[in-house]
């Protein structure tokens, strides 16, 4: 039997995507028994995280500077702007490397289940970015689930009316694969082989 501070860490872990309480209380254990070397990392860097992370104001994007490195580099094609679901698919798109445009961060997908509407959304922000102009493709990179696919056909419908070209991601993703989770050859391909939405 652990004491409550143990539990407390273990039950805070096994709350992490990936951990459940098994491996949480494998990962306490591992940490207890490297107090001064890896328990000291780990909390300086969550501390550094805590301090110094902050949401994007333009793309929604997390990093330790607002405008994000992403959005503050002026090497970036400023014409394309690729929209993703989560902070996640927008890393797994960045390191591939191949997108050379900025992001937009949705913030999760429509869902009936789930009872997110597009207010709950980062869609009003998205097409005022459009409608302030200079853009010239969208590229709608929603994963291939129904919901992400709902939402994909959502904003197509509401950027219809300006001057943009919208494209969407390849087929030949798994259904259902989160952007995350997929190798950098796929992620290329679909992104190389992106169509006209419609
Ligand atoms: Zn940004």
């Amino acid at each position: 039997m652990a004491s409550q501070e143990i539990e407390t860490l273990a039950s805070a872990l096994a709350k992490l995507p990936g951990l459940g309480p098994r491996s949480a209380r494998r990962a306490v254990l591992w940490l207890v028994k490297r107090r001064e070397t890896a328990l000291v990392q780990l909390l300086a860097a969550l501390t550094e995280v805590r301090e110094r992370l902050a949401e994007c104001d333009v793309c929604g994007n997390v990093d330790t500077q607002n405008p994000c490195a992403i959005c503050a580099d002026p090497r970036r094609d400023q014409r394309a702007l690729c929209v993703v679901e989560d902070v996640a698919d927008l890393w797994a798109l960045d390191r591939a490397r191949l997108f050379t445009g900025r992001y937009h961060v949705l913030g999760g997908k429509l869902s009936a289940l789930d009872g997110v509407r597009p207010e709950d959304l980062s869609i009003d922000r998205l097409i005022e970015r459009v409608a302030a102009g200079g853009i010239d493709e969208v590229v709608l990179a929603m994963n291939a689930t129904l919901e992400g696919q709902t939402t994909a056909h959502y904003i197509a419908e509401k950027l219809e009316s300006f001057p943009v070209r919208i494209t969407q991601l390849a087929h030949g993703l798994p259904v259902g694969g989160e952007l995350d989770y997929l190798d950098e050859g796929t992620l290329a391909q679909a992104l190389r082989a992106r169509r006209p939405v419609g």
